[in-house]
């Protein structure tokens, strides 16, 4: 019997090389799982010839490390047969590896058929000496190398099933499965090589291919490393491809969860939209239905907050708004629902069933919108205007909104800072109130506001010494709207300062082209409202107009009525002192029907007082109205203020109001307002001295 050694570099080397095998195969494993259609295909293919050159090289290595003391060969094509073995059965491990789903019978039938193809790749590779006489195998170690070939295939499936999905900390999982599995491929091999017995006259018939055993070594070690390496490499690349793939798409996936949430919520406050409202609506009503209870829906508009907006800009007023938010949420139940409807418009869909629970909610509400908010160093106060609506489950959506967001309109027209409860009577009334501001918001983009001018007369001699401008809104289909039907509706939607600076402009405008024709000895007159006037804006808009039509200021007289002026006296007195010290003329309107205060009239810098049209309807009847004038006009001389009477429809008039002494007379007995093309052509067509002519005045 010969007795064989081993070179024991040799054998480290094959110990190695079946790790790195095994590696390999667990990575591909990997790569085949992640990987689809065609891609898996090709990592199949070229993952079962790595693994099947690295297991063989392995075998290889182990037996050139094996030395008899005869000289040694292999026969080509028998190597190349186990070589073909090692790969089919790699191919067939990998596959088993990559099922969805590795039952126990198929792991035990994987591990019984890869278990035969290494070992029969083992004993095909022996057969490729051609010892004579041929090898002889003990049968106990031949059976324990087949058994353990099984059972190291079987732990090596089982291992690159369970390690194929990219998990944490997978890589160093393989390595140390790696170091087993190859442990086992090489103990097979070893066992193998113990089991075989070379007779003592053994000779090699392949003796004579004379390639050194050291260099088949080498170039085979470098074959094996170089198709490891370039699948390992591959992995690798494949991996960070998956990878970078995979955070785009996870990138999308947020993008698409990002759209889809702002299709149903407001980007600022990031509440239910109207989109998602309607929805929940519709939900809360079946359920009410099919519940036999009720909710409320509470329609709230935020007071102010345009004001706040105007005077301290878009983020401020955005701010504002999601603190507002915050607050409402903090008050109602966590399963109600708020949404913004855009705007400072606001609704919450509450489970309170009881108009006197509603109550409660609400003053919550109020409450808490009342403390006032800090925002970019501002002090801000607003307050609510809450529309209640009660729903039985028996209500259209729509008309639910509708008839919270009506009672809401009451709470803001009945003031603010309150809340109203729905009422069928209010629909009717609030639904004309609503299309009305509705096409009032669209009037100034649709070119529907003009203006009409009313002369100012001298009384003495009939010369024209102003004109006042006074507003029309020209409602598309409905004809001319008088101011008193909707400037009031307008100051409380807050539009009354982007109409009132249209106003301002177009009067400025049109006294420029009328001093340019000639006019030079006219003024213009602007009515200004009472929140116009406290805007905090006011005096820098007149400096603007006045500088963009270059009018000088003591061409534009502002009327204010007297109880606007005298409503804050204080703060009057600071604003027409601005205005004043600027040039323009103050003129204190509609005056005689509110409460002056003898002591701020006279610190107004004001230069004229219109007495009300009510004093001179029935002047010559009324010796009371009579004597009211007459101390108007002697309280102007006092004063130093002109004094003008409004509103002259007669000859009568005319001629009592210039003997008690009034400055200028303005009314439709001398000029009805007119559109400037037809006022200039009444003005100067038609001799309003003839008025004057006739008239008997004291000498
Ligand atoms: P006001 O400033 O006292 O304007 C005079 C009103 O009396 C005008 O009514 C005018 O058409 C009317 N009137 C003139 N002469 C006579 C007459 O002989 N008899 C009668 N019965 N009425 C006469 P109008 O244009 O309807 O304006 C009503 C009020 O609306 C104005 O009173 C003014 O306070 C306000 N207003 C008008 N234009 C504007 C505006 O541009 N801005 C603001 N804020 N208010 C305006
Ligand atoms: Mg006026
Ligand atoms: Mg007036």
């Amino acid at each position: 019997m010969l007795t064989g050694s081993y070179d024991v570099g040799l054998v480290l080397v094959s110990l190695l090389m079946a790790m790195l095998a095994s590696y390999t195969a667990l990575d591909m494993a990997g790569r085949v799982a992640a990987a689809r259609d065609r891609a898996a295909a090709w990592w199949l293919a070229g993952g079962s010839v790595a693994m099947g050159v690295g297991i063989w090289s392995m075998h290889f290595l182990g037996m050139l490390a094996f030395r008899l003391p005869i000289a040694m060969g292999y026969d080509p094509s028998i190597t190349l047969l186990s070589l073909l073995i090692a790969i089919a059965s790699s191919l067939f491990a990998l596959w088993i590896v990559c099922q969805a789903a590795l039952s126990w019978s198929r792991l035990a039938a994987g591990a019984v058929i890869m278990g035969a193809g290494v070992c029969s790749m083992h004993y095909t590779g022996m057969a490729a000496m051609r010892m004579s006489p041929p090898i002889r195998y003990d049968p106990l170690l031949f059976v324990l190398s087949v058994v353990i070939a099984v059972v190291a295939s079987g732990a090596a499936l089982w291992i690159a099933f369970h390690l194929r999905q990219g998990m944490l900390g997978v890589r160093r999982l393989r390595m140390a499965a790696a170091v087993v599995m190859g442990g086992a491929i090489a103990g097979m091999h070893y066992t193998g090589m113990a089991a075989a017995r070379f007779p003592a006259n053994s000779h090699c018939i392949m003796a004579e291919s004379g390639v050194s055993t050291g260099w088949l070594a080498l170039l085979i070690t470098i074959f094996a490393v170089s198709v490891l390496s370039i699948a390992l490499i591959a992995s690798v690349l494949d991996l960070r491809m998956e990878q970078r793939t995979a955070m785009l798409a996870s990138g999308l996936a947020d993008a698409k969860q990002e759209l889809q949430f702002l299709a149903l919520h407001d980007s600022l406050t990031r509440l239910p939209n109207r989109t998602l409202l309607n929805d929940r609506l519709d939900q809360e009503i079946q359920n009410a239905r099919r519940e036999q209870t009720r909710f409320s829906v509470l329609c709230m508009d935020v007071d102010g907050f345009r004001q706040i907006n105007d005077a301290w800009g878009h983020p401020v007023g955005d701010q504002l708004l999601v603190e507002v938010a915050r607050r409402i949420r903090s008050v109602i139940r966590s399963r109600d629902t708020l949404a913004r409807l855009g705007g400072d418009e606001f609704v919450v869909l509450a489970d309170v069933r009881e108009p006197g629970d509603a109550v409660s909610l609400a003053e919550k509400l109020l409450t808490a919108i009342r403390e006032p908010a800090h925002i970019e160093g501002h002090e801000l106060h607003v307050s609510l205007s809450i529309g209640i609506a009660l729903c039985d489950g028996f209500e259209q959506p729509g008309d639910l909104l509708r008839n919270a967001d009506t009672a809401m309109n009451h709470a803001m027209a009945l003031g603010h800072n309150g809340y109203v409860f729905f009422e069928s009577s209010m629909s009717g009334d609030a639904q004309k109130q609503l299309q009305l501001l509705h096409d009032l918001r669209q009037a100034q983009e649709r070119g529907e506001l003009v203006l009409h001018y009313q002369p100012k007369f001298n009384a003495g001699d009939g010369a024209i010494v102003g004109v006042e401008a006074l507003l029309r809104w020209n409602r598309h289909g409905l004809g001319l709207v008088p101011p008193g039907d909707f400037i009031p509706l307008a100051e409380k939607a807050g539009l009354i300062f982007q109409i009132g600076h249209w106003v301002l402009d177009e009067a400025c405008r049109q006294m420029r082209a009328w001093r340019d024709a000639g006019h030079t000895e006219w003024s213009i007159s602007v009515n200004l409202s009472a929140l116009q006037f406290n805007h905090a804006g006011l005096i820098d808009m007149v400096r603007d107009v006045l500088r963009r039509h270059a009018l000088e200021p003591r061409y534009l007289t502002l009327e204010i009525t007297e109880s606007t002026a005298m409503r804050d006296a204080g703060t009057s007195l600071l604003i027409l002192e601005q205005l004043h010290a600027m040039g323009v003329n103050i003129s204190i309107d509609d005056f005689g029907t509110g409460y002056s205060s003898l002591m701020y009239l006279k610190r107004l810098p004001a230069s004229e007082l219109k007495i009300d049209r009510g004093f001179v309807r029935d002047l010559t009847h009324d010796t009371e109205d009579a004597a009211i004038i007459a101390a108007i006009v002697a309280l102007g001389r006092t004063l130093n203020l002109k004094i003008v009477a409004e509103g002259v429809e007669t000859r009568e008039q005319q001629e009592f109001l210039t003997r008690l002494g009034c400055n200028s007379l303005q009314g439709f007995l001398l000029g009805r307002p007119l559109p400037a093309g037809q006022f200039i052509e009444a003005v100067t067509g038609q001799s309003h001295a003839a008025a004057w002519d006739s008239l008997q005045l004291p000498a």
